[in-house]
């Protein structure tokens, strides 16, 4: 078993879940990175001893489950939990289809309960362990166009904060990181082009958003190398002209 132990990234085929798969990889904790397209997660630059990587989607408990215990039968159990998978497609509370509300409560809230309750348990009894999820700046402040995709990450919001009162008794830290705009795949995923053409023009009311993917992953760092002992449990981090 490798000396450090076992960090399970949801959404790491792209944007801040690979970022933070690479800070982890080279400070040699063994991993197990989880998305849909696992041959994007094979190109990134990793040292791949000791990276087991699953094709799962999030909001499908038992492929999840699956996958996590088949990585803790090798490296033992999951000290930290990222649950950072995730989707936004924005559209107007008339005109966007309910299969677009579905996916987004699927994959940003049942996706994150589903990982909650897979390595709960085990971080309970063992007194210990890690569970950061990613919400957004649109987890606590309204915006146009984002009604279902709102809702998800300030349903985020109220469930991360009450499952860290559910488990602080026995040691086990839940914490928060709600990023502000960044340039990720999250985009391109948008169907609707005036909602698009919109977000995209209110970037660059604020002259252009320059939050690194990479600042997010070593904010999640941050948060992990604290203490056992010591929980921070939110973090807004954006670009400094974002409003
Ligand atoms: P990306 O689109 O670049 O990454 C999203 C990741 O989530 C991908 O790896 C994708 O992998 C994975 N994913 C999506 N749906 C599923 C699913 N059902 N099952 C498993 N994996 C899934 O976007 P970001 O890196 O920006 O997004 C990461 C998180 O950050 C999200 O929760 C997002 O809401 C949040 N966020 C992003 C902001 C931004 O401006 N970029 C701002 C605030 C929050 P695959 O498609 O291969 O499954």
């Amino acid at each position: 078993m490798a000396n450090k132990p076992l960090i399970v990234i949801t959404g790491a085929s792209s944007g801040f879940g690979a970022k933070t798969a690479q800070l982890f990889n080279q400070a040699g904790y063994p991993l197990l990175l989880l998305a849909r397209r696992i041959e994007k997660i094979k190109e990134l630059p990793l040292d791949f001893n000791n990276v087991l990587i699953e094709q799962v989607d999030v909001s499908n408990s038992q492929e999840f489950k699956q996958a996590i215990k088949k990585a803790e039968a090798i490296y033992g159990p999951t000290d930290l939990l990222v649950n950072n998978a995730g989707i936004m497609l924005l559209g107007n509370i008339v005109t966007q289809s309910e299969d677009e509300w579905q996916k987004m409560l699927q994959t940003n809230i049942i996706g994150v309960l589903n990982g909650m309750k897979i390595v709960l348990e085990d971080m309970t009894s063992r007194n210990s362990g890690t569970i950061i999820n990613i919400s957004s700046i649109a987890g606590f402040k309204a915006f146009t166009d984002h009604a279902a995709y709102g809702a998800s990450k300030f349903g985020v919001h109220g469930l991360t904060e009450t499952v860290r009162q559910e488990v602080a008794n026995s040691n086990v830290r839940i914490s928060l990181v709600s990023p502000g705009a960044a340039e990720t795949e999250l985009l391109t995923h948008v169907t609707n082009e005036k909602s698009l053409d919109d977000y995209l023009a209110w970037k660059d009311s604020m002259g252009g958003l320059t939050l690194d993917p990479e600042k997010v992953a070593e904010t999640i760092k941050f948060i992990y190398d604290m203490p056992q002992e010591v929980t921070i449990r939110e973090i807004a981090i954006a670009a400094t002209k974002q409003q």
